[in-house]
């Protein structure tokens, strides 16, 4: 089981706690951002003077016209600010994302490598090479590269222990991309379900949980994390995958027989479908797209695999206590599609009738990238003058002015 910090923003400096705010909201009006922080008019409009200088915010005029007393400016991200380049290895290949404050999107690349995923130091390699490039592209400072895998992540140094989905064992993930982006990049490699559990929390469905639980399905497997004050101040990675419904069910990647992702993922969908598995995340994706347009077979699976999830869910409530359970991927379409089916299982549970969490789909549209942007950005937004670096210059990466 591993740990990371969870990001508390109290207690920071205030122009950290002004960025936040703006990274958080987007935009926020300037009287918005004196009243929620509680500080001076002074000291906030120093905060404020000063993230314009470092180029991290601006001040947008007011364009409200006609309303009583004198309108407030706006304060947004600075378009032209720092990026992140935020990548996700899958089994298929590679997709990745230029990521501004606020969780802006600027741009997106994919590249697939279907045949060769099994080979560590060949998507490294062209991770490095993709990274460097979008970096370059973007022309704009850059807090550095985040990187999701789905697997066993030691946080530490981003060695990827086992990635059953990639065929990976042991794999310096962290070390090898860090040697091979231009010197000095900063490189956060984690397990997948952790940083969706960081973007929910910070940017979705999440927010302002107590006790967070994350679940996320994919074509290929299941993910889950922990975050929330109720159990520890860290995030905690959860194997829900691997909680098994039936020992004697159908043998897991892991080695045990009957776990939840066996009967949940996206491959779990096509054969409840009654369709071949696939290597191909589309062909889960098709299926839950006719599933929504009423096609009875399609949407038969859907609720039989969102029955299922709602056995484990059951399990891992009454075990974990949250206030919140907050499902994304595929398992955030079955929740759409098949609520009552997925909530029926903890109805019949005295501990979830109970404590009854709330359920709600995920509201980031690219948690992975945007949790491995936000796993970069995290030191900027603890302290708005960490130097930054500029890959768009000859030479590679050097400190920005
Ligand atoms: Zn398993």
């Amino acid at each position: 089981m591993c740990r990371w910090p969870q990001f508390e923003v109290a207690g920071l400096p205030l122009t950290a706690r002004v960025l936040n705010l703006v990274h958080e909201r987007g935009r926020v009006a300037r009287a918005e951002v004196t009243s929620t922080l509680g500080a001076a008019r002074g000291a906030t409009g120093d905060a404020i003077a000063e993230l314009v200088g470092l180029g991290l915010v601006r001040v947008c005029e007011p364009v409200r016209a006609g309303t009583r007393g004198r309108p407030s400016p706006t304060l947004a991200a600075e378009p032209g600010g720092p990026v992140a380049i935020a990548a996700q290895v899958t089994p298929i290949g590679l997709d990745l994302a230029v990521v501004g404050l606020h969780a802006e999107i600027v741009a997106r690349h994919r590249l697939a490598l279907p045949d060769h995923i099994d080979d560590p130091a060949r998507v490294i390699g062209a991770l490095a090479r993709a990274v460097t490039r979008l970096a370059e592209e973007s022309g704009r400072a850059c807090v550095g590269v985040g990187v999701g895998v789905a697997g066993m992540v030691r946080d530490e140094d981003g060695l990827v222990r086992s990635a059953i989905h990639l065929g990976w064992r042991d794999v310096p993930a962290g070390d090898l991309l860090a040697a091979a982006v231009p010197a000095g990049l900063p490189v956060v490699v984690r397990r997948d379900a952790a940083l969706v559990a960081m973007a929910e929390h910070r940017h979705g469905a999440g927010r302002d949980a107590g006790t967070l639980l994350v679940v996320t399905g994919h074509h290929w497997g299941v993910g889950g994390a922990l975050l929330g004050g109720g159990v520890s101040p860290h995030g905690t990675h959860l194997e829900v995958g691997h909680l098994v419904l039936d020992p004697r069910g159908r043998r897991c990647a892991c080695g045990q027989r009957g776990c939840l992702e066996t009967y949940t993922d996206g491959n779990a969908l096509l054969r409840a479908a009654g369709l071949p598995e696939s290597a191909d995340s589309a062909a889960s994706e098709r299926l839950l797209d006719s599933a929504r347009a009423g096609e009875p077979a399609a949407l038969a699976a859907a609720e039989e695999v969102a029955r299922r999830l709602g056995i484990g869910l059951t399990s891992l409530v009454n075990i974990i206590n949250p206030d919140r359970v907050v499902c994304t991927g595929t398992f955030a379409a079955l929740l759409a599609l098949a609520r009552d089916d997925v909530l029926h299982p903890s109805r019949r549970s005295v501990v979830a009738t109970l404590d009854n969490p709330h359920t709600t789909p995920g509201a980031v549209e690219d948690p992975v990238l945007v949790g491995a942007a936000e796993s970069v950005f995290l030191p900027l937004l603890r302290d708005p003058r960490t130097p930054l670096f500029r890959t768009d210059r000859p030479g590679g990466g050097v400190p920005a002015p």
